[in-house]
């Protein structure tokens, strides 16, 4: 068995006739059969931020069947949010985000359970909220959150998913502990670069949420090949993507020997 899978396929959910029937024409993707998509129905993935990264995340996991969600996102509807925030509407402004999220989530796939957090991640809730997930997908524009859900997803072996935007670059990797490192190894510091406010343009969380979805449907099913001690890095301008060597620190305080966080 690869070592990305995780959970052996015994005790999955049969698949009932309305999901044969709604996800048929994925089940014949290379990688993704029935089992697959069994697996994918016994998963729970958290996304945080549900924004315009972390939006398409979740809406690409709830069209492919994931069978819980667990959705981190604070704050009320801005009319800066709609450039590129595509699960919010603009009749909703100044309500909750996490009402929009939720409405949309439900309308695409009423399958899909969804535990909703109507706040941003904290030293308050991120311990239980990652501590539900099988994935976890970091969408958070701010390295306190970030850090947060790299602690608490490697302190339980829980693979984490980690994509970021701005302007119009793109990172997607994938950590998992033990294969390979974390953020606090790709970032051991706060960037000073990285603000609230940043420069985005629809498209680039867009492509950036896409990539991630199929990371997490890797990391579940075992097809295809994560990004694991790598990182895609993607400039829309140019249209030239890279894949970097990541490594891993030795003495890191969070995946390393002693670690201490
Ligand atoms: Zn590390």
């Amino acid at each position: 068995m690869d070592e990305w899978n995780w959970r052996p396929d015994g005790h999955l959910p049969d698949l009932g006739r309305d999901e044969q029937e709604t996800y048929a024409w994925q089940m014949d993707v290379t990688g993704l059969g029935e089992a697959a998509q069994r697996r994918l129905k016994a998963a729970t993935v958290m996304v945080s931020r549900v924004g315009g990264l972390g939006g398409v995340v979740a809406m690409q996991l709830a069209a492919a069947g994931i069978g819980r969600l667990v959705l981190a996102h604070g704050g009320v509807v801005k009319a800066s949010d709609l450039n590129r925030q595509l699960l919010m509407s603009a009749d909703a402004v100044g309500t909750p985000r996490m009402g929009c999220i939720v409405d949309r989530i439900r309308a695409l796939n009423p399958r899909v359970a969804v535990v909703a957090e109507p706040r941003h991640v904290t030293e308050s809730n991120a311990a239980r909220l990652v501590g539900l997930a099988d994935v976890v997908v970091d969408c958070a524009p701010l390295f306190a959150e970030r850090y947060l859900m790299n602690r608490e997803a490697m302190r339980r072996g829980i693979p984490m998913v980690e994509a970021a935007v701005r302007d119009l670059e793109l990172h997607v990797t994938t950590f998992q502990r033990g294969t390979t490192g974390c953020l606090r190894c790709l970032y051991p510091d706060d960037s000073t670069e990285w603000r609230r406010r940043f420069p985005v343009v629809a498209p680039v969380p867009g492509v950036a949420g896409s990539l991630a979805a199929m990371e997490v449907l890797k990391v579940l099913t075992g097809m295809g090949r994560p990004l694991l001690g790598r990182m895609l890095v993607a400039d829309l301008g140019t249209l030239e993507f890279r894949t970097l060597k990541l490594h891993r620190i030795v003495d890191c305080p969070v995946c390393g020997q002693g670690a201490t966080c």
